[in-house]
């Protein structure tokens, strides 16, 4: 039995036209990825989102 975790950017709202999605076998993993992603794909610095962005991001963090 295996677990895993995806983010799909396209669910964030204001980035519907976005096709970046990831999927790790741990929510910490997706985090780091999703970071990653935010910088490159989209210039953010994931260092300044704060709490309310970061909890609004969780809640899209889903099983795969
Ligand atoms: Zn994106």
């Amino acid at each position: 039995m295996s677990t895993a975790y995806s983010y799909a950017c396209k669910d964030c709202e204001g980035m519907e036209s976005c096709p970046g999605k990831v999927v790790a076998a741990t929510i910490d993993e997706v985090w780091k990825l999703m970071e990653l992603h935010a910088v490159i794909a989209h210039g953010e610095d994931p260092g300044a989102w704060d709490d309310e962005t970061r909890g609004y991001l969780k809640t899209l963090i889903r099983p795969a």
